[in-house]
């Protein structure tokens, strides 16, 4: 038995007793297969960021611009599709990152595949976009990184405050986005 397997089968085991406390009648066509579909869903899409295997590779080139001081390369409308960890509820929004690059720049989509890979856990909205702007860094060699994400809780929309629409913004400036510029004005 694989490790991948022997996890989805205790979150199985774990699921269906969560259904049956609850009331729900585990013979009925409908419902047998799902603590089997959670688990399957948890290990292997909702999080997969988890496993560090999955880490998108990040392919990096040189540097076009002439000066690093001029060129701020940003990517808008990059999708946040994640689950709170307090709620395991989910909370789906967008982000934006910014970065002056030194040497390196990023292959297009990989700033995707990063926000996608670390979404791909419970998550805090808050360290979701450190862990962003620490990969950005890290990867790029530089410290001029600024992420923002606006996202929407769904612990916030259907219960608690039940207010939706409402949206939580996170913000990371660093570098010489600190001192000087925020790109995402
Ligand atoms: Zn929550």
């Amino acid at each position: 038995m694989t490790l991948t397997t022997s996890k989805i089968d205790l979150i199985a085991d774990a699921f269906r007793t969560i259904m049956e406390t609850l009331g729900l009648d585990l013979t009925d066509p409908s419902l047998k297969d799902t603590p089997e579909r959670v688990a399957k869903m948890y290990v292997e899409e909702l999080f997969i960021g988890l496993d560090s295997e999955a880490f998108p590779v990040m392919r990096t080139f040189e540097n076009p611009y002439p000066s690093s001081e001029d060129g701020i390369i940003q990517i808008d409308e990059i999708s946040v599709k994640s689950v709170c960890e307090h709620h395991f509820l989910p909370f789906v929004g967008k982000a934006r990152i910014a970065y002056i690059p030194s040497d390196r720049i990023l292959g297009l989509s990989k700033a995707h595949r990063l926000v996608h890979y670390f979404c791909k856990r419970p998550q805090l909205q808050e360290r979701l976009t450190v862990q962003i702007a620490d990969a950005l860094c890290h990867i790029l060699q530089t410290e001029d990184v600024a992420v923002l994400i606006e996202a929407e809780h769904f612990c916030v929309t259907m219960r608690g405050a039940s207010d939706s629409g409402s949206t939580t913004r996170t913000r990371i400036l660093r570098g010489k986005f600190l001192k000087a510029r925020d790109p995402f004005q």
